[in-house]
């Protein structure tokens, strides 16, 4: 089944402000099993809009239409959708009623022009705010399309949305349940990613396959929609069971959690402790563990030694060293691990730009892990800006411990 949104008001054509009531709507709607074919802006002209009006009632199932229900002369969605229906409009006195209490209960009178919200298209069931005065309508098509007005603050839409449309929405559609599987790879270009597993996914229309690539961080859902949730498992199972196995130990979970959790329940279930050496990474790296409700299990703490005087100092990085090198990698790692005697330890320094401090290229990083196993360095070089370089060294640093503990276990 399709759907198209339409967002009504000339404001969202600024540089200024932008439409984000549609992607409440999509979301909501994709949960239902109804599909966004296509989404509009339109300013709050009558005529454009109820040409466009006119334009998806021949091809959509679905039409949701925000703002433009309010008293104003520019307040035009009332209007275009009752000359796209051929349908006229009659003020509903209940409605008045409503609106005119409401102006009360605030201490106010209702004016004239409020009258105008309680226009109501022919054939039309009211949809009551509760969050604001505009109702908003449902209507039926001559083709059963359903039309449905909402007002546009987010807050009256979401609210109308939830208490009116949804349960309406549930009761026309068939019985369905969803059930999904997120999987979240690290350590490889989406374009590889999706190489490898387009061949699996593409043959199948349910599950849906979505891939989101974030930096250094994959995530590859599926959505099964089925009439019991035994054949939505089902489905989710053939399509799973072919895609993990070309994955393999890049895959991290099944469920979607971050990779910082991954590693930390890892280390929890092992009884191990962690703790780091930042430089270039300045604390984000124990930022993102201790992200992780309980993570005090396993995380111990850490050094921020920005500078080589505080490599030096804390960590006891002989004076002189470089402090981008493998060496100083390597003397992290190692040093952070003895003094707070944690099981693991890593370490990040490097050059995360935009210049250079030292002799070595922006992008360039060392990763230590220091672990019952020895110490073990790498060198890196990530490509693109200061945000990037660092997201990339914690990821890549995280990734290389889940490693040596999966090589462990
Ligand atoms: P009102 O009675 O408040 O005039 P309305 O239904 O006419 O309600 P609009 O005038 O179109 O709605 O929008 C009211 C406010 O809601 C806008 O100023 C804007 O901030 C917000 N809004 C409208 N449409 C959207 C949208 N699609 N996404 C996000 N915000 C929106
Ligand atoms: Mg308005």
């Amino acid at each position: 089944m399709n759907a198209t949104i339409v967002a009504v008001g000339s404001e969202m054509l600024t540089p200024q402000k932008t439409d984000t009531n549609s992607l409440y709507v999509t979301d909501q709607l994709n949960a239902l099993g109804i599909e966004v074919v296509e989404k509009y802006v339109v300013g709050d002209d009558r005529l454009r809009l109820s040409n466009l009006i006119v334009y998806a009632l021949g091809h959509s199932e679905f039409i949701f239409i925000t703002g433009g229900l309010g008293p104003t002369e520019d307040d035009v969605t009332r209007d275009a959708v009752a000359i796209a229906l051929g349908r006229s409009q009659n003020i509903s006195q209940d409605i008045c009623d409503v609106i005119e209490a409401r102006f009360r209960r605030l201490g106010r009178r209702m004016s004239e022009v409020n009258r105008r919200q309680a226009n109501i298209i022919g054939g039309a069931e009211i949809l009551p705010n509760d969050r604001g005065t505009a109702p908003g309508q449902w209507l039926t098509g001559a083709n059963g399309q359903i039309v449905v007005l909402l007002p546009g603050p987010p807050k009256e839409m979401k609210s109308m949305f939830e208490a009116q449309c949804l349960p309406r929405l549930t009761a026309m559609l068939p019985p369905m349940v969803i059930r999904t599987r997120f999987y979240r790879v690290a350590g490889m270009p989406e374009s590889d990613l999706d190489q490898l597993i387009a061949p699996v996914y593409t043959r199948y229309t349910n599950p849906v396959t979505t891939i989101l690539a974030a930096q250094a961080d994959i995530q590859i859902h599926l959505r099964a929609r089925c009439a019991t949730a035994d054949e939505a498992e089902t489905l989710l199972a053939e399509v799973g069971s072919q895609i993990e196995p070309l994955l393999g130990d890049r895959l991290y979970t099944c469920v979607g959690e971050p990779l910082e959790a991954c590693v930390g329940a890892m280390l929890a279930a092992r009884g191990e402790t962690l703790a780091v050496a930042e430089s270039a990474t300045g604390g984000f790296l124990g930022e993102r563990i201790t992200q992780v409700s309980g993570s005090s299990r396993y995380f111990l703490g850490g050094f921020l030694t920005y500078s080589s005087e505080a490599k030096t100092q804390l960590l006891g990085v002989p004076e002189g060293s470089h402090p981008v090198s493998e060496d100083t990698a390597r003397r992290m790692a190692e040093a952070a691990r003895e003094r707070l005697g944690s099981t693991w330890a890593i370490s990040v320094t490097g050059e995360a730009g935009p210049e250079s401090a030292t002799d070595m290229p922006v992008g360039t990083v060392f990763l230590g892990i220091a672990g019952p196993d020895g110490t073990r360095v790498t060198r890196h070089y990530f490509l693109g800006d200061r945000a990037r370089v660092r997201i990339m060294s914690t990821q890549t640093a995280l990734d290389l411990l889940r490693g040596r503990l999966t090589a462990i276990s």
